[in-house]
Formats: C-alpha cells, structure tokens, sequence
C-alpha cells in the first residue's frame, strides 16, 4: 500500500522544526529514519498531513560524546553509528545490543531518538535508556526539558512528549561495565517477543514484551541487591510480571539468566 497524501516539509535547524511542528499542529509528524513511521504510513496505521524531516539536521544532532563517564547521543545518531563506536567497557552493551536491532539497512537509517519517540516496549533503545537510567532532552516550543527514560514510557506507543516536542540528545549519565541485554524473537530481525536486560552494577533488572512499556522489576533487583542467585533472579521476575501468555513468563525466566551470565562474564 501507498501512504494517503501528505505534505513534507524540510527542517533547517532545530528551532526551526519545533516552530514549523507547532504551527502545522497535531497533524504534522516528524520524520527521522523513517523506519518505524514509513511502515505505518504505508499500512495506514499513520496518516499525518505533514511531514517534518530531520534529515538536514544530522550534521547538528548525528554525535556520540564520551565524556569520561557520561555518554552523549544526539537524536539523529543512527542504531548502526552506535554499532560501530568505539566505545570503552562501560557503554559496550549499547554496541552490543544494536546486532538485534532488525536487519542492516533498518539499521543504518533509523536513529537513536526516532525508537525512544517511536516508544515500542520491546525496542532495545527503550530497554536501554530505562535500565541505564539515561536523562531523554527534548526541545519544544517552550525550551529544553529532561525527561528521565523512566518517565518517558506511558502506554502502548504513548510517550511523556508534546506533540511538538523533539528529542534532541540522550544523556546516558554512567557507564555500565558489568550489563547486557539478551531476547527472543521468533525470527532474527523482528521485533523481540520478551527482552531482558541487566545492570550488575547498579542492580537493574528491565523486561521488554511483559507490560505495554518497558518495565524495572523491583522484586529482582531486590535478589540480586541481596546477592542472591542468577536463578532466584529469575524466578522471582518470572513470578513478578503479567505477561501476555506462559510462554512469555517461560521466556522471561531464561532471558534473565542469560542477561545475569552475560554481565558477569563482561
Ligand atoms: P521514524 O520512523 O522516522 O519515526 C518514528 C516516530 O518517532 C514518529 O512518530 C516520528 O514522528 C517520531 N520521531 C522521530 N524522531 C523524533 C525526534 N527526534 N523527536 C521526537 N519525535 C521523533 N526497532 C527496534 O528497536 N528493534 C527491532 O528489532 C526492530 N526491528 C525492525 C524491523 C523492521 C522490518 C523495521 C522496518 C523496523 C524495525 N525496528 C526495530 C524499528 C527501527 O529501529 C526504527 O529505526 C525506530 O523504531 C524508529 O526510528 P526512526 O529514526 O526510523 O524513526
């Protein structure tokens, strides 16, 4: 199918496009990589009137600054720039996870900023944020905001962001030597069915595929702020969570004790 008509427009600078978004009102729509939006125009599952590409934007909002600790992506940094970085130990999982990011090509056009609006509750950029505790900057007609990922994830596909709200950059505020994020998915490329990540250090435990958002789970962390086992771990996730089906809480399990290895190994 072809989208239904609409309008594009090009942006200049950031200002510009958050003036431009706001003027053009509900109906107008930001346009990154275009990898999750031009999907769901061409099954009609989005209709904007307007689109507002950011393309002109990347040699502004393309970056990735390590700052001794403090990691810095612009919005526009593409899943495959942050697969090539070289990036120290203490950000290596967020290499490391971008292989399961759907396929090459998805992954060298959509961009960091585009999955964390984009809001899917098994996207590794949500995952990611959540249990690095990343700060989300936003800017909108009215200034720059933070958002803590946290607070990012409302709903299904629903985020905290204004209608006219970009997302400039992602602070990731602390490196993560001993993380790692581990899913299943019915075919390599495709969306996860249940992801877990998890942070040794920091004593996080993040689930994607049981809950509408990304969800911390409490119960977990509390086990391994105990030193508990890898396998009590997972069985009081498995026991914590709602998921949709058996299987997904079968997964959950297995998930989590493969994340917990992983980041031990690290
Ligand atoms: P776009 O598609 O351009 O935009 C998505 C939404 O975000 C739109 O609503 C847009 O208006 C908004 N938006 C974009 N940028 C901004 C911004 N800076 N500020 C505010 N709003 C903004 N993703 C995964 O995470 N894991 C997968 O396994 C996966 N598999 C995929 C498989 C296939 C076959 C395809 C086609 C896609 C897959 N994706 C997957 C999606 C991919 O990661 C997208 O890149 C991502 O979801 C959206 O990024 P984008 O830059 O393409 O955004």
């Amino acid at each position: 199918m072809k989208p239904a008509p609409f309008t594009y427009h090009r942006a200049r600078d950031v200002g510009g496009a958050v003036s431009l978004l706001t003027e053009l009102g509900e109906d107008a729509k930001y346009l990154a990589g275009g990898q999750s939006l031009v999907a769901m125009m061409n099954f009609r599952l989005a209709r904007p009137s307007h689109l507002v590409d950011l393309g002109g934007l990347r040699g502004e909002l393309a970056y990735i600054r390590d700052e001794g600790g403090m990691l810095r992506l612009g919005a526009l940094t593409t899943h495959h720039q942050v697969e090539n970085a070289p990036l120290g130990p203490g950000f290596a999982v967020l290499r490391e996870a971008m292989s399961w990011i759907g396929h090459l090509p998805i992954r060298t056009r959509g961009t960091v900023g585009g999955s964390l609006a984009h809001g899917e509750a098994t996207a590794e950029w949500c995952l990611l944020a959540v249990l690095l505790g990343a700060e989300v900057v936003v800017q909108g007609a009215a200034g720059l905001r933070l958002i803590p990922a946290e607070e990012l994830f409302r709903g299904f596909f629903t985020t905290a962001l204004e209608p006219a709200e970009m997302i400039v950059e992602v602070v990731f505020p602390r490196p993560a030597p001993h993380a790692a994020l581990t899913e299943f998915a019915q075919r390599r490329g495709d969306y996860a069915t249940v992801a877990a990540a998890v942070d040794l250090d920091a004593e996080r435990v993040v689930l994607g595929g049981v809950a509408p958002v990304p969800v911390r789970v409490p119960e977990a962390e509390a086990v391994l702020a105990r030193g508990g086992t890898f396998a009590e771990c997972a069985e009081a996730a498995a026991a914590a969570v709602d998921p949709p089906s058996d299987y997904h809480r079968a997964l959950t399990r297995t998930l989590i004790i493969q994340s917990c290895e992983e980041a031990m190994l690290r």
